[in-house]
């Protein structure tokens, strides 16, 4: 049996809640994919969708070709990780992990040998006959990754495994969360509402907002390729500014209070849009007879390799741009004036409704 998971026609309602609206979507064998929205779009009630803890409303669930609606929980050969460890505090760390194994009544040798080697994976092997209580929130966030994976699950279930994390901590467990996946191949379902971390540790991201799915894609493509104005918003940091399009000659201008921007195609729309720019995307000069935005820096916030200017448009509208530190540069002040120069190519164009033009 394959193990990919396909949602078809998904709907589920809390009363009169509608909280997953029509998701239809595929997670293949041995991919990372990850639901990513903010607090109540809908993503751990679908991953409990998954689990069998919540019931399906309309729709089906496969595990490759089986449809799973009616399979109770504990007959889906699932792994599961959540936020708090759900660790057994009054057992060992062996015993904690060996759990799965007793209940699916593997031999002694057998599931000993498997626990050693998931202890192994997460790097807690020598840890195996501490007590919970002895460990560090990472150390039992590995203990928990073990009890999921040693089952050999068909599908790997992660709901915000990392937030109770310090920053450090979560971006290490990030990694070894990755490696593993990647050197088991486990078909994994994570959850999260940090854009960062869904960006860094993905094969694909499905973006969700008020229980209907966005866009789903690698990582790269949301970024630079939003579906629309809410994605783009979401994911990453862009700075929105409102115009309208017309045509000159067989190319597009998007007017804007904070001036001109000539795109390098025909929209083949006309009327109010809203453009949408990376802090990456802007380069600043101090020339004054460029094409571009006018502006004032009005903060400056170092951060390593780049600056983060805040800047001051026209009609009070704020933007973000960035400006690499390398190469002698020097810092620019508060106060000063630039103009943003802004490629044809990196502007993004929305409706306005929020979808992509
Ligand atoms: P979070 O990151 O905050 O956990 P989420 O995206 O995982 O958010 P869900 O937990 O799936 O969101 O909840 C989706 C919506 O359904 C929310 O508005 C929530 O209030 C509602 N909801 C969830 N569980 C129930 C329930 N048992 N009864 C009623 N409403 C519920």
């Amino acid at each position: 049996m394959s193990n990919s998971v396909t949602f078809t026609n998904i709907e589920k309602y809390y009363g009169d809640f509608h909280a997953v609206k029509n998701a239809n979507f595929t997670v293949s064998e041995g991919e990372f994919f990850t639901l990513l929205g903010p607090s109540g779009c809908g993503k751990t009630t679908l991953l409990r969708m998954i689990a069998g803890f919540n019931s399906i409303e309309g729709g089906t669930i496969s595990f490759g070709e089986k449809v799973i609606n009616s399979i109770p929980a504990h007959k889906r050969n699932i792994g599961m990780v959540f936020q708090n460890y759900a660790i057994f505090p009054h057992m060992t760390v062996f015993n904690n992990v060996a759990y799965g194994l007793k209940a699916r009544k593997i031999d002694k040798k057998t599931a000993e040998e498997r626990v050693l080697k998931a202890l192994r994976l997460v790097k807690m092997e020598e840890y195996k006959d501490r007590e919970p209580s002895k460990l560090s929130g990472g150390q039992q966030q590995r203990i928990a990754l073990a009890r999921a994976i040693v089952i050999e699950p068909d599908v790997l279930l992660m709901d915000e495994p990392l937030s109770n994390l310090d920053a450090k901590l979560r971006l290490e467990m990030r990694t070894i969360i990755k490696k593993l996946q990647r050197e088991l191949g486990i078909t994994t379902i994570y959850v999260t509402h940090d854009q960062e971390e869904a960006l860094a540790i993905s094969d694909r991201i499905a973006v969700m907002k008020a229980g209907v799915i966005q866009q789903i894609d690698v990582p790269e493509k949301i970024y630079k390729h939003p579906a629309n104005e809410f994605v783009a918003g979401f994911i990453g940091t862009s700075n929105f500014l409102h115009g309208v399009a017309r045509k000159e000659g067989s190319l597009t201008v998007i007017s804007t209070p904070q001036g001109d921007l000539p795109l390098e195609r025909d929209l083949g729309y006309e009327g109010e849009v809203v453009v949408s720019l990376r802090p990456e995307e802007g380069e600043l000069t101090r020339e004054e007879n460029v094409m571009g935005l006018k502006g004032r820096i009005t903060l400056a916030t170092f951060l390593g390799d780049f600056m983060n200017y805040e800047i001051e448009l026209e009609e009070d509208k704020m933007i973000e741009i960035n400006e690499y530190t390398k190469d002698g540069k020097t810092l620019r002040n508060i106060g000063e004036e630039v103009v943003v120069k802004v490629s044809p190519r990196f502007i993004r164009v929305y409706s306005k409704e929020g979808m992509v033009i």
